[in-house]
């Protein structure tokens, strides 16, 4: 059975519809690079106006070629789009890729054609490319399809590359055929009409020739599902992304504190850590990192043994390893003793092995291979300054030679070699990833052990816990009845609680008399504040006292903050009594919400500081148990938690816990916006945490009916 987007990758037969005779036209390429690249199927050009195009037969019609035809290359005008796509519908093709540009990115009229596309699509059952993209490549054997207007030809590789920018996909395929990076599998998605990525990309997770994924993005279509698919394809194949362009900033004015700190990447950023896909920073360190994959095994850990043939090199790349999280390898006595009695007195022998000036191959091997035998190392950086004496391409070779027998990854780094050189060409023609400078090398090999960490970790499971689920659909169905966005203190409160959140004991009065009353009930030492719905941030108004321990210090802060309130033209009309906590740690914990991304929650060391610190992490909900943990370990003031200076250890696996039933409410209510919890009370650890400040916000109704729908 073929699948549907085989129609695209392996067509039998292509129509080139709007084959030009004229040179140097988008269409005229399209047929010179499927012709060139040596496609093993047929094609058929179509033009009205020639009977032949390239010296192939051509037809005035697609519905005039005399066989099947099972996917048709579109460069016909915009105007001429939907008369053709009928046609290829007619003629019973099965898959389109669309070139031509001139539909929703140039605004209204390319919309409803863009609108009317897609229905004939449907109609017909056909699968569309584009538009607007700079078409597919498959190097495979019996395809052998280029049906790009690149003026580059692709290299047969394992890497497959998806682009969501057609004119930024030349570049990369010439980059590509620059630093010698084969493919499997290109494809540019245009304005992904019907074929997302992520369709792709799963077709590319079952595809046999592809090992890895080389990804440009500028936006997520569908990002939940990105996630979901990205989750299990990086288990089996590595996808490395480049994301440009920032998420809009058409965010509502942001209320909370987690809210203020949501950047316009962090989106973007929790996306790609939650489902372990590499991020890279720019096209060069896109194919740098694509390279080492692509062409060497993993490194078992972070250990890693330099040969070099120059010390300055040698100490850039030692300092650039340390920068990326990679460790120095401690060789071996043995190691070190063998390389005394082979290498000349000048050399080191200790990491990183300096061969000094006048080492020719010989000299590398030695110290490659001991290093390679040393259990103490997990990866190798071999370094060349290109030699005056001997001869760059022999020192080449013996690298390659030594990388055969070990299955240790190496890069090497032939320093200032340009990327035609004899050597860089005798590295990569052999499986060994050459990079120009020892830096590039570093970052790479880093992505590497990232991965290999990655894989080795759990994926965890979505825990469901036993809520209350109907307790808060009461809660938020009143406050929608009521016109209300803003939840009231007490019912937020409520709300977390219907989801399992201990909160310190609450009440609410209208006056002294109240106050007293409950601060009798709840046992002093109490908190007092007041509580009034344009007052977010209750310490700013001075509307908050602490550690209240008698009935006449009460009376005395009631007094003093209605004052305060009142100087600022507020009217204090009601107050909250509360249990003072002592002995946690403040925590902040929230949800806030990506106009792309959806809802994420926050987590960080809180307190009123908390803005200003920024030292908080977004994920993506819903979230795994390990995601929950992973989050918490990765704020910096982690140790804080750990216990510092004879601290005990704070409740970690609570707030684990606590950070997925938040998970879950808000997949429960994609109407919660934004959900600030500050502080959330961490205690020692087996005594669990508690919310002292809460705040919800409901997304505004028309959010709410847009985000469904
Ligand atoms: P705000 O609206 O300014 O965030 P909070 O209710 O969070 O007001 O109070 C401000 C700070 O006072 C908290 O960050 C916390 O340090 C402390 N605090 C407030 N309530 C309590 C309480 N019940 N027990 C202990 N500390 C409290
Ligand atoms: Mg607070």
């Amino acid at each position: 059975m073929r699948e549907r987007l085989d129609y695209i990758f392996s067509p039998e037969s292509i129509a080139v519809v709007g084959a030009s005779r004229s040179r140097r036209k988008v269409s005229s390429e399209v047929l010179d690079n499927l012709l060139t690249f040596g496609f093993t199927g047929r094609v058929y050009p179509i033009n009205p106006k020639a009977s032949s195009v390239h010296s192939i037969k051509a037809y005035p019609s697609v519905l005039d070629v005399p066989d099947d035809v099972d996917m048709a290359i579109i460069v016909v005008p915009a105007a001429h789009v939907l008369r053709v796509v009928e046609e290829c519908g007619q003629k019973g093709v099965k898959g389109l890729v669309v070139i031509t540009a001139g539909f929703s990115e140039v605004g209204a009229a390319g919309t409803e054609r863009e609108r009317q596309l897609h229905a004939l699509l449907k109609s017909y059952d056909m699968t569309m490319i584009g538009p607007n993209c700079m078409g597919v490549i498959n190097t495979h054997d019996d395809v052998q399809m280029d049906s790009t207007f690149s003026p580059i030809p692709p290299l047969k590789g394992n890497i497959a590359f998806l682009t969501q920018s057609g004119a930024l996909g030349v570049a990369i395929l010439e980059h590509a055929r620059n630093v010698a990076v084969g493919m499997s599998k290109f494809a540019s998605l245009g304005n992904a009409v019907d074929v997302s990525g992520n369709e792709i990309i799963e077709y590319l997770e079952r595809d046999p020739e592809t090992d890895l994924i080389l990804l440009y993005i500028e936006s997520f279509g569908d990002p939940r599902n990105f996630v979901r698919i990205a989750r299990r394809v990086t288990r089996k194949k590595p996808i490395i992304a480049l994301k440009s362009g920032r998420t809009e900033a058409g965010r509502r004015a942001a209320v909370s504190h987690t809210g203020a700190m949501a950047g316009p990447d962090v989106g973007a950023q929790a996306l790609f850590e939650q489902c372990g896909v590499l991020r890279a920073g720019s096209i060069q360190e896109l194919f740098d990192i694509g390279m080492a994959f692509s062409q060497q095994p993993l490194p078992a850990g972070r250990r890693v043994a330099i040969v070099t043939n120059a010390g300055g090199p040698g100490i850039m790349a030692t300092d650039a390893l340390v920068s990326y999280g990679m460790e120095m390898a401690r060789l071996s006595p043995k190691t070190i003793a063998y390389l005394e009695g082979k290498l000349p007195e000048e050399a080191s022998t200790q990491n990183p092995i300096d061969l000094i000036a006048d080492a020719d191959g010989a000299r590398y091997k030695i110290a490659m291979e001991a290093a390679l035998k040393d259990e103490n190392v997990d990866a190798l950086v071999v370094i060349t300054v290109p030699p005056i004496v001997t001869d760059d391409v022999e020192i080449a070779r013996a690298i390659w030679e030594v990388a055969q027998e070990y299955d240790k990854p190496i890069l090497s780094s032939f320093v200032s070699r340009a990327k035609e050189s004899p050597a860089f060409m005798e590295l990569t023609g052999h499986g060994i990833p050459s990079y120009l400078f020892p830096e590039n090398a570093a970052r790479s090999l880093a992505a590497m052990a990232t991965y290999k960490e990655y894989l080795a970790r759990e994926e965890g499971e979505f825990r469901v816990f036993d809520v209350d689920r109907e307790e808060a659909e009461g809660i938020i169905s009143a406050v929608r009845r009521q016109g209300r966005t803003r939840l009231h203190e007490l019912e937020t409160l409520e709300l977390l609680q219907a989801y399992g959140f201990d909160v310190v004991a609450t009440r609410m009065a209208q006056d002294l008399e109240g106050a007293l009353a409950h601060a009798e009930e709840i046992g002093y030492p109490v908190a007092l504040k007041a509580v009034h719905p344009e007052i977010v941030h209750k310490t700013e108004y001075g509307a908050v006292a602490l550690d209240i321990r008698t009935p006449d210090e009460l009376r005395e802060h009631f007094a003093k903050i209605t004052k305060r309130l009142s100087s600022k033209g507020f009217e204090a009309e009601e107050f909250m009594v509360q249990e003072f906590a002592r002995g946690g740690k403040e925590t902040i914990m929230g949800v806030s919400l990506d106009p792309k991304f959806g809802p994420m929650i926050v987590f960080g060391l809180g307190g009123i500081y908390v803005e200003f610190l920024k030292d908080v992490v977004f994920r993506l909900t819903p979230m795994t148990d390990v995601d929950a943990m992973r989050m918490i370990e990765s704020v910096r003031s982690y140790p804080i938690l750990e216990g510092v200076r004879g601290e005990p250890p704070s409740d970690v696996a609570s707030l684990a816990e606590y950070l997925q039933r938040l998970s879950q409410m808000v997949e429960d209510f994609h109407e919660i916006g934004e959900v600030d919890i500050n502080p959330f009370l961490v205690f020692e650890k087996g005594k669990g945490c508690k919310v002292v400040d809460a705040r919800t916000i409901l997304t505004s109704p028309e959010d709410a009916s847009r985000s469904s729908a």
